[in-house]
């Protein structure tokens, strides 16, 4: 569920390098990622679902930012929750970009969460919106990307929260197995095609409007709104941006 950390914040280490450079970087990694996940496996994915027979027992801890950070949203969620509540969503944090004038520039929208840290659609520990609930949501704890273990050594990574919740060992039967396995390489898919279009648009946008990514001001945009000021982010959804105005957790 964690989304790429600030594109350049990591490529600075080695040596100063164009945005141009930094987002083909970014997008020759996340075209990697997609021909690995295609190429990885479904009788892999489908024997660990069998084997972890992950079973829901209603502690509601995965719908916690505590547990799960945030709930970021696919474009097709995006609709769905729009139509059931447009105040749900905010962009989602861990804003890629920031220009010199101080704008964000974020690759999607997420849940907003109350002020205990829940999921805004979490009450009583049930989901309000269950049967229109996001993609991540219903395949959880389940997923497949790349990522780094404490050594540093890149690695699948298939299931959240192992042990940390829920109950284990459940009969699921193959067809289901199967039938997740899909949904789980299909969510990934849509997952990185959106991060690889935002990259795209976002180099566009630069470079029409003579913007750069200023990562000075982009520490110093995100102190003030750690102390309560406002910033403008510009969300990526459906192949273009959208401007939303960001107060101290609250979308305005
Ligand atoms: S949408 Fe529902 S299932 Fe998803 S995090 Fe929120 S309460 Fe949980």
């Amino acid at each position: 569920m964690l989304l790429i950390r600030t594109l350049y914040a990591d490529m600075y280490t080695e040596e100063l390098i164009t945005l141009s450079k930094a987002i083909d970087i970014q997008m020759e990694s996340a075209a990697e990622e997609i021909k690995a996940l295609l190429a990885y496996p479904d009788e892999e994915l489908i024997s660990i679902i069998k084997e972890v027979g992950f079973k829901c027992d209603l502690c509601a801890r995965c719908c916690t930012q505590e547990f799960n950070d945030h709930v970021f949203l696919l474009d097709e969620d995006l609709k769905a929750i729009r139509e059931t509540d447009p105040d749900a969503i905010e962009p989602a944090p861990y804003y890629e970009l920031c220009d010199q004038h101080g704008n964000f520039y974020v690759s999607g929208y997420a849940l907003k969460t109350q002020k205990d840290g829940s999921c805004i659609f979490l009450h009583d520990k049930r989901c309000t919106i269950y049967d229109r609930r996001p993609f991540i949501c219903r395949l959880y704890p389940y997923m497949l990307h790349l990522e780094a273990d404490e050594k540093g050594n890149i690695g699948w990574r298939q299931i959240s929260g192992l042990d940390l919740h829920g109950c284990y060992h459940d009969d699921i039967s193959d067809e289901e197995c199967k039938t997740l396995a899909r949904e789980i390489k299909n969510y990934e898919h849509a997952f990185l095609e959106q991060k690889v279009a935002f990259l795209e648009k976002a180099r566009q946008h630069f470079e029409k409007n003579k913007l750069k990514h200023v990562q000075g001001v982009y520490d110093r945009e995100m102190r003030k709104f750690n102390k309560g000021g406002k910033i403008k982010v510009f969300v990526f959804y459906s192949g273009a941006f959208e401007e939303s105005s960001v107060g101290n957790n609250i979308s305005l």
